[in-house]
């Protein structure tokens, strides 16, 4: 019966040579058993890291205790190719072990049993599950069009800068800019060329931004940023760069040329600003004065006195 057992089964004595090996070790590792008769287990297996795995199995002969390894911890302990074309993912067989002490009849452990379960396909299906809940996870937090932070998301960083904050008090501000006369892109140009002016703005604000700064897509053209370790005056210098250089682009649409401007709104975080939705409507209100202004411009809001 051990023999025919869909696992692998090898008995080990003390200076681990091998005193068992059923056909499941044989059919896989392509070593048959009276090959590996005696032989010691780091021998024919010398990618077994030899002090790991006689520290696991110490407990085995010391105390009689079983001793388990996973694959999430330790993908294999006998590195068998995989040739299941089901589970083509895998070059190697992933393995869950157990190892249990065999006690002689003086109550002694002479030898120990290793159990070598196959877990292939519950281990490439649960990393094909996982990467696909990060894939989806990457999805939910997405703008589809521009690649930038959804709004939701970005609320959510958002909410979290906030608390933060509250903690440490490290200057932080919040841009909201939105492009000037974009009716009149779609109107005159057509919808997909506004789109194509969106995808560039966005563009130029990654570029301009860097990696820690959150940047997201708020509404149709509507974008916001929250720049970490900046206080109002690196903010404008931020807003301005990006303001220039969104001034001198053009999408060509068609054979026809379209540029654009857009306004912006800065707010410093302050221990006086009651929530994160506060926050982003005084940058609100900045980008409001913007536009009053006559656009292509930046205003800078500052929290509320006392
Ligand atoms: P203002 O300078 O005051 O901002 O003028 P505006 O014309 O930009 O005014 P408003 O912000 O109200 O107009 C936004 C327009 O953006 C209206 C809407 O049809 C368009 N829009 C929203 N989302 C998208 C989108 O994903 N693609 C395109 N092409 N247009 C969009
Ligand atoms: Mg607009
Ligand atoms: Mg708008």
């Amino acid at each position: 019966m051990l023999q025919n057992i869909d696992a692998g089964l090898v008995v080990l004595n003390r200076k681990f040579e091998v005193q068992v090996w059923n056909s499941f070790m044989e059919n896989h590792s392509g070593i048959l058993a009276p090959n590996a008769k005696d032989k010691t287990l780091f021998n024919l297996f010398p990618d077994i890291p030899e002090d790991w795995f006689k520290h696991k199995v110490e407990s085995v002969f010391e105390l009689r205790a079983r001793a388990f390894t996973i694959w999430e911890q330790r993908p294999y302990i006998f590195k068998f190719n995989n040739y299941r074309p089901i589970t083509g993912t895998a070059d190697y067989m992933y393995q869950n072990i157990s190892v249990f002490p065999l006690t002689s009849t003086t109550g002694e452990v002479t030898n120990i049993c290793i159990i070598v379960y196959d877990v292939t396909d519950i281990a490439t299906n649960s990393l094909a599950l996982a990467d696909a809940n990060q894939q989806l996870e990457h999805l939910s937090r997405t703008d589809r069009l521009t690649g930038l932070n959804n709004r939701g998301y970005w609320q959510e960083r958002q909410e979290r800068e906030f608390s933060r904050f509250q903690r440490h008090q490290a200057p932080c501000s919040l841009i909201i800019f939105d492009i000037d006369h974009f009716k009149a892109v779609n109107d005159t140009y057509g919808h997909a060329a506004g789109d194509e002016v969106i995808k560039l703005v966005a563009r130029t604000l990654l570029a301009t931004a860097r990696d820690i700064d959150i940047c997201g897509r708020y509404g149709g053209e509507e974008y916001v940023v929250i720049l970490e370790n900046t206080d109002a005056n690196g903010a404008l210098i931020f807003a301005e760069r990006l303001r220039k250089l969104i001034e001198k682009l053009t999408v060509t649409h068609e054979g026809k040329e379209i540029k654009f401007t857009i306004s912006l709104g800065i707010c410093e975080l302050s221990l006086k600003i009651a929530s994160a939705k506060q926050w982003l409507e005084l940058a609100d209100q900045g980008l409001y004065q913007s536009k009053e202004g006559g656009r292509n411009q930046t205003n800078i809001m500052d929290a509320p006195k006392d």
